[in-house]
């Protein structure tokens, strides 16, 4: 078995346990660049404010020299834990039972961060520092909110800079049954749009002459639901419409 120093299970429990919720860091985005640091990393972090949104945190780290530009991709943010007594242990505990790990975070995507870096820790142990390219970090802690000031400015940020990426993995959960026995080229698109769906108001003596938008909604949404958007290709599945945002003018009958 591989021998770790740094641990990607242990790793993990340490990012869960930064309560992350975006756009709060909470420490997470140190505790990747202390790690990054301490390989030889050049750690840059990035604060971006302004553009309508919120300030976020996120670092930009790389190492190696001329040849292939391989980065690594991730957010540091978790969406809100909701109901905390509805969790089997509280969600920024990062307790193991029965080989799971419990905590807010720990599939999207700090475990992905903390292979990143495990498995970076591995390659520079066995090919040192002078591996002929260049990995680096690019880690928001804005993917989950308005998502503004996260990736987007770091692209800018690097494009001023003059850094050329090759090749890019995003951490995002696309395992099956086991982390990493499945890479994508791509991830699913979405759309938003709202639906208004007016009816006719009217009389309970006169109900012939009103009409419920709830009978026609429900027609709408199973068309929608039913019928793929679109043929999918040889990566993807067709794609199937899973949310709708339903905005409903009802006008109820009196
Ligand atoms: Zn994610």
């Amino acid at each position: 078995m591989t021998e770790f120093n740094l641990n990607p299970i242990k790793l993990t429990q340490e990012l869960v346990k930064c309560q992350s919720i975006t756009p709060k860091d909470d420490g997470a985005l140190l505790v990747v660049q202390d790690h990054l640091s301490s390989m030889g990393f050049d750690c840059a972090p990035l604060v971006f404010s302004g553009n309508g949104s919120y300030e976020v945190k996120n670092l930009f780290a790389t190492i190696g020299s001329d040849g292939p530009h391989l980065a690594f991709a991730g957010h540091t943010d978790v969406v809100p834990p909701g109901n905390e007594s509805s969790w089997k242990h509280p969600p920024f505990s990062a307790i193991i039972e029965d080989d799971k790990l419990y905590g807010r975070g720990t599939e999207d995507m700090k475990s992905n961060i903390a292979c990143f870096i495990s498995a970076t820790e591995q390659f520079l142990k066995k090919n040192g520092k002078n591996f002929g390219g260049k990995i680096s970090f690019i880690i928001t802690g804005d993917e989950e909110g308005e998502a503004i000031n996260g990736t987007p400015q770091i692209m800018e940020w690097t494009k001023k800079q003059n850094i050329k990426i090759d090749h890019c993995l995003v951490g995002e959960p696309t395992s099956n049954a086991k982390i990493g026995d499945k890479v994508k080229i791509g991830r699913r698109g979405s759309v938003n749009f709202f639906l208004t769906v007016k009816g006719v108001q009217g009389h309970t003596a006169n109900g012939h002459r009103a009409q419920n938008p709830v009978h026609c909604l429900t027609k709408l949404i199973s068309n929608i639901l039913e019928k793929p958007l679109d043929e999918g290709n040889e990566f993807f599945y067709h794609q199937l419409c899973k949310f709708l945002l339903l905005m409903l003018v009802i006008l109820p009958i009196m």
